[in-house]
């Protein structure tokens, strides 16, 4: 029989550790959270959510820790059934660089649509299961099928298309004209406008695949279309090099002059980014994706100064293929050794980057 004196609530997790992270740094040691309509309507003692409420479900969160979820600020769905493979070619031959041209993008033209749904299935599982529950899809083929397996998967989630329309050494179903890969941006954003769970991004895989045209047309639909724009910037020498010789400037400078740097777009990597790159950031609020596993190779990344100077920065895993994990905790902890080297020991300080702060990073994307 229901007392009427408690109020019913539709889920009780009791028992476990919350770790708020909210501004006070609240933790609650034995603590319950009520979730009332899917979302989340008390949080408190366990023996004060005993008194308060009444449910017919409760999970028994003893021994756990229960805090908000992690986001991975850059993944590569599509490259799911990859993970581990180029570790394993490694062993055998030297890989070539860059991987993203010899191998991730001749091997994203190879999936058909239920390839992707499948990928995404095993992609989403696993980041469910190490605590991430939001992705920004770094953009590749088939994402209306990505975003399937996100509903099925109950993740929420940020679709992007692989998006290229220059350049000769692209499979064919990679690559399009400029009109049409604009217009499967912008179709690929209302199709999905209106889920709930999952909305779509527009995409520029990064300033060597898309013409200036094709960044102009997406960064001026971006404001209209109410949304983001995921793409790769600062990853790499070759494409410093590439934006020197083609445009005289560095790939940032060259966003900039022709106003596609600005808020709406999401720059993974960004680890080559010279001090008036670094001031365009911070004055065109573009937000950035540090991938640890993969950026140390490349350079010292500037994850410590970006949120000095207020830059929107998360981690992102850059998908399973590399390294084969989509741990936001392991990548954190790499992110923390990381800025350790660069910023830390330098200077002989041992807590550059405490792991408190690397943790409300990795669950405020
Ligand atoms: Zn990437």
């Amino acid at each position: 029989m229901s007392d009427h004196t408690k109020m019913a609530v539709d889920l009780l997790i009791v028992g476990a550790d919350i770790v708020c992270l909210d501004e006070k740094g609240t933790v609650i040691l034995n603590g319950a959270i009520a979730i009332k309509s899917n979302i989340i309507h008390w949080i408190g003692k366990n023996s004060d959510a005993l008194k308060q409420f009444e449910t017919s479900s409760t999970i028994n969160g003893s021994g756990m820790i229960a805090m908000p979820g992690l986001i991975d600020t850059h993944v590569h769905t599509a490259q799911h059934l990859l993970r581990g493979k180029l570790a394993e070619i490694a062993r055998r031959k030297k890989i070539k660089i860059p991987t993203w041209k010899n191998y991730y993008i001749p091997f994203e033209a190879l999936l058909d649509p239920e390839d992707v749904y499948l990928s995404g299935l095993a992609c989403y599982a696993n980041m469910i299961s190490v605590g991430t529950t939001c992705f920004a899809e770094a953009g590749g083929p088939h994402p209306d099928e990505m975003g399937r397996a996100a509903m099925k998967a109950h993740i929420r989630g940020f679709l992007a298309k692989s998006t290229i329309d220059q350049g000769d050494a692209y499979p064919p179903s990679m690559k399009t004209v400029t009109k049409k890969a604009f217009k499967n941006n912008v179709d690929l954003v209302n199709r999905w406008k209106n889920k709930s769970l999952v909305k779509a991004w527009l995409s520029l895989r990064q300033i060597m695949t898309c013409s200036p045209k094709l960044i102009k047309m997406i960064s001026e639909a971006a404001p209209d279309l109410n949304t983001r724009i995921h793409t790769h910037l600062c990853e790499g020498s070759y494409e410093i090099n590439y934006s020197m010789e083609q445009f005289g400037m560095r790939p940032a400078e060259y966003m900039e002059s022709i106003n596609s740097l600005n808020h709406h777009l999401h720059a993974a990597h960004s680890i080559l980014l010279s001090p008036d790159e670094l001031d365009l950031y911070v004055e065109r609020n573009c937000s950035a994706s540090h991938c640890p596993f993969n950026n140390y190779h490349v350079g010292p990344h500037p994850l410590l100064n970006m949120l000095h100077r207020g830059i929107r920065v998360g981690i992102g895993t850059d998908g399973a293929a590399p390294w084969s994990s989509l741990d936001i905790f392991r990548a954190a902890h790499v992110a923390r050794v990381g800025q350790q080297a660069v910023a830390g020991t330098p200077i002989n300080f041992h807590e550059i980057m405490p792991s408190e702060k690397l943790i409300r990073v990795a669950t405020n994307g």
